[in-house]
């Protein structure tokens, strides 16, 4: 190999890559018009520098479709536990629902008799299947209120059973298709005061109050 081939074969990676001074290019290009063997090495490393380009290529697309596979993947998981959630959420909405829905409490006047709170209780054991009826005392419901009011409870301590300010009901659960007509069956009986249900409250409301208490 002539020594002029040594150097401009030395220069060639760095003429394919377009950073030659304007002299060293001159030097190069005057040396390939006549030399057949550097022009065969130029040829050799412009094919091998296409065939390095053509892989990047190839690698950066692969790159590229992994990248957006990724953000697929994620969209898709990320919608699937919402989903799950929400699923869950409903389900737990829709328990609560029933639960709270199927009793009905039946509040006394103080002034009822044993005779009337009676005809109470039978009107719905006679009419109605899967009931189950809990009575609570006016005692009970004072008793129940100090324990809620903790600390505070003697606020309460004035009264007795002589004055208590709660009225005696009856909680019933039953099924949720039975609680309005069972409402209207007792809400007019002798010794009711008031009939309270929960069926026709927004069942997402009836779960935000109950996480709330
Ligand atoms: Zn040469």
């Amino acid at each position: 190999m002539k020594r002029e081939c040594e150097i401009v074969q030395d220069l060639l990676f760095s003429y394919n890559d377009g950073v030659l001074s304007k002299s060293s290019i001159e030097l190069v290009e005057n040396h390939l018009k006549d030399c057949k063997v550097c022009q065969d090495k130029l040829k050799e490393i412009q094919l091998d520098n296409n065939k390095n380009n053509d892989e990047k290529k190839e690698v950066d697309y692969l790159k590229n479709v992994r990248k957006k596979l990724d953000k697929k993947t994620k969209i898709i998981t990320i919608s699937t536990i919402l989903l799950v959630i929400i699923i869950i959420l409903n389900i737990a909405v829709f328990v609560n629902y029933n639960n709270v829905a199927s009793n009905i409490q039946i509040f006394m006047e103080n002034d009822i008799t044993q005779e009337e709170l009676s005809q109470i209780e039978q009107k719905i054991i006679d009419n109605y299947k899967d009931i189950e009826i809990t009575y609570n005392s006016s005692e009970d419901e004072l008793n129940s209120m100090k324990e809620k009011f903790g600390d505070n409870q003697n606020l309460l301590a004035g009264y007795n059973e002589s004055n208590n300010p709660f009225p005696a009901s009856y909680i019933v659960k039953a099924k949720l298709k039975d609680v309005n007509n069972i409402k209207r069956d007792v809400e007019n009986l002798d010794g009711v005061k008031k009939v309270t249900t929960y069926i026709e409250e927004n069942p997402y409301l009836l779960f935000l109050l109950q996480i709330i208490n």
